[in-house]
């Protein structure tokens, strides 16, 4: 039976204190009060790419379509549901064009991140590693603004500058991202507290200027909305909120799953796969490791003397396959999945595009190697095929590891 406490409430501390099981914690144990929200957890949550408020919906709500109760509730008509999801896609595909928030809930390239970080581990941070992740573009693109409306006050009148805001929250644009107040007197100025200016940012300019006007009527405010540029988009990175936050300050921090850090056991690990590529003859080498097996499950090297098609890493998904026939006809029942699901693919090249495509296709999880192709690379030098959204699986690369050591080819070459 769940119990629950208030946050620091002297309950708590005794329910955590107390070693024996004593009158006092028995007394704790009663029916809740208040109200509760429950909220029943879809299957779909946690996979890679799937990420939506709607994968949360109250159990008792009438969204929720396992809700019995809503199995004896009037059925809307087929004509009432049409409109409510008419207008909802418009509402969506508005908020999409102007303010890409939807752009950037989308899914990111799984990093190496903490997730189930073991205790006593040592963690190296992407500073401390000797690669780069290859960033999608939305998260390394540069500053674009947008106009929005401030204006400046005392800070004695920030309780009536919110209910402006209040007043004025528009639909079209989320501003979420933006911090609503900053501070125009510098904070080492001794006229702090009530006294200290500050710059309140109103709305979006899309909103009628007469609206404002009426808000800061009804909340008498005698103040004069200004023009303000901002950033367009949400910050995704540490460069991009230091560049943007000029202009406006950004409410942000780094998400868990964009943090790059990687466990130095593992990163040791990778660091023998990766200088094994180099021990061979080959140029152009690739090999595929299957993490949770700690086993190297195939390596290939370019072949194209025998067969212009003969690229590393289709010889690479060519093994690959071949062991997989060998594993359904010794176990015809086993569960089937993509070819190199869950595996790690190490190369001394950025691959080109018809290769990246196969690793796409295969499912990997993760790609490193040494040296970019900026003319024929299909990741980090054109297309970012391993971050697209319109593609239907994402995967993380990072490049530049071991870079000195891969062979100088042409710039012409498709690797
Ligand atoms: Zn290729």
């Amino acid at each position: 039976m769940p119990l629950i406490f208030d946050q620091g409430s002297k309950d708590l501390q005794r329910w955590l204190d107390d070693d024996t099981w004593t009158q006092d914690l028995v007394r704790m144990l009663h029916p809740y009060e208040g109200e509760l929200d429950c909220y029943a957890v879809k299957k779909e949550v946690g996979k890679v790419g799937n990420n939506s408020p709607d994968f949360i919906i109250p159990i008792d709500s009438s969204e929720n379509k396992s809700n019995i109760a809503n199995f004896f509730t009037k059925t809307p008509s087929k004509t009432e549901v049409k409109e409510e999801i008419k207008e909802e896609a418009i509402d969506k595909s508005e908020a999409a064009l102007d303010n890409g928030l939807e752009e950037n809930n989308a899914p990111m390239p799984d990093v190496i991140h903490p997730q189930h970080k073991r205790k006593h581990a040592e963690f190296l941070s992407e500073d401390d590693l000797p690669f780069r992740f290859v960033r999608s573009h939305i998260e390394t693109r540069p500053l674009e603004t947008i106009d929005v409306y401030t204006m400046k006050l005392q800070a004695s009148d920030s309780a009536k500058a919110m209910r402006v805001v209040r007043g004025l929250r528009s639909k079209r644009i989320d501003l979420s991202y933006l911090k609503r107040i900053r501070r125009t007197t510098p904070s080492d100025d001794k006229s702090s507290g009530d006294s200290a200016e500050m710059e309140v940012l109103l709305c979006s300019c899309e909103t009628p200027i007469e609206d404002i006007r009426v808000q800061l009527e009804q909340n008498d405010i005698n103040a004069v909305p200004q023009r303000t540029k901002v950033s367009k988009w949400p910050a995704l990175s540490q460069a991009q909120y230091d560049e943007w936050s000029t202009l406006w300050p950004l409410a942000w921090r780094v998400p868990a799953q964009r943090k790059v850090e990687m466990e130095k056991k593992e990163y040791e690990e990778c660091e023998e796969l990766m200088a094994s590529l180099f021990k061979e003859d080959a140029v152009i080498s690739a090999l595929a490791y299957d993490p949770e097996q700690k086993q190297v499950i195939a390596r290939a090297q370019d072949q194209r003397a025998e067969h212009p098609l003969k690229h590393a890493i289709l010889e690479l998904c060519s093994s690959v396959a071949a062991l997989e026939v060998v594993k359904r006809l010794e176990r015809p029942d086993a569960p089937s999945q993509y070819l190199m699901t869950n595996l790690w693919i190490f190369l001394t090249h950025e691959p080109c595009m018809m290769c990246t495509m196969a690793l796409l296709h295969s499912r990997v999880t993760r790609v490193f190697y040494a040296k970019s192709m900026p003319k024929t690379g299909g990741m980090e030098s054109n297309y970012g095929i391993h971050w697209r959204q319109e593609l239907n699986h994402r995967f993380s690369v990072f490049a530049g590891w071991m870079e000195s050591s891969a062979t100088l080819l042409d710039e012409d070459t498709y690797v």
